[in-house]
């Protein structure tokens, strides 16, 4: 149970499933420590692809949305996480994907709107740490990139009590933590994933400073060791059931290839003292 008085950690995503793959970790240690966490998806996720076991694309695509937020409130339970918050736009698709142009998609969106539209969560929910993803939005996609930019903005402008006073009063977030994939964590996911009859989604490349994708170690401040909360972790990425085919990368692995993709997460910190590595909450609240 919660203390009314507990420290909240607000994760901010793009698309559901996005909280339990890059954050899940995190948010269950922080639950585990007595925080209230909550975690605003940016869209519904209405792009994705329909590859669920016994789902059937073309019933499923048109209510897409509505299931995918029936999935994100089942994992939010796990992750202890409380109700889903949304920041109410639609899914941009991947580069090139046609939603890219929907004027509804947060692609599309007004910068202001969706900048206030956050700052109004932020000083409803008062968070002491916030967490989003890093300038790459860890791997390109459109709303990940602008999950990056509007939540950098949200944070500075829910702090200044001249912006939006209709908003609420102003609150200061104490620390902002990025979600970063490590370089070398990567190049050891493609030396080792082979070893184990898995393809590393990321391809063959064992040197780190020969990858594009990925954040170089010296420019990640945070390493967290998630692998006593993995069983929860993949429990809850487990029920964005229409998003994981029974071939998935994320559905079977053996556990020893489940904790090289999933047993860490590397965060940058930009506000905030950095944090003793073997504890991410220490320090704060
Ligand atoms: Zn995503």
């Amino acid at each position: 149970m919660t203390r009314d008085d507990a420290p909240t950690l607000l994760a901010v995503h793009a698309h559901p499933d996005d909280e339990a793959i890059a954050t899940g970790g995190v948010l269950l240690q922080a639950a585990d420590a007595g925080w209230r966490t909550r975690v605003v998806s940016c869209t519904g996720g209405e792009r994705g692809e329909v590859v669920g076991e016994g789902m059937d694309p073309e019933e499923v695509r048109p209510r897409l949305g509505e299931v995918r937020r029936a999935e994100q409130a089942a994992a939010l339970e796990i992750l202890g996480a409380g109700e889903p918050l949304w920041l109410g736009y639609r899914d941009s698709g991947m580069v090139g994907d046609p939603g890219n142009d929907d004027p509804a998609s947060f692609w599309r969106a007004p910068f202001d709107e969706a900048v206030e539209r956050l700052v109004a969560i932020i000083r409803r929910e008062r968070p002491t740490l916030v967490i989003t993803y890093d300038a790459f939005g860890i791997y390109g996609h459109p709303d990940h990139l602008q999950a990056h930019r509007v939540t950098l903005c949200a944070v500075e402008a829910a702090a200044v009590p001249a912006l939006q006073p209709a908003a609420g009063p102003a609150w200061e977030v104490s620390a902002l933590d990025l979600a970063t994939l490590s370089r070398s964590a990567i190049a050891q996911m493609n030396r080792m994933l082979p070893e184990h009859g898995t393809v590393s989604p990321f391809g063959d490349e064992t040197d780190p400073d020969a990858l594009e994708v990925g954040t170089p170690d010296a420019a990640i401040d945070l390493v967290v060791d998630v692998r006593a909360q993995l069983d929860r972790k993949l429990a809850a990425l487990r029920q964005h059931h229409s998003q994981l085919a029974l071939d998935s990368f994320f559905v079977g692995v053996p556990d020893e290839v489940a904790e090289l993709a999933l047993g860490t997460e590397a965060y940058q910190r930009r506000r905030g003292a950095v944090v003793d590595p073997r504890d991410p909450l220490a320090g704060l609240g």
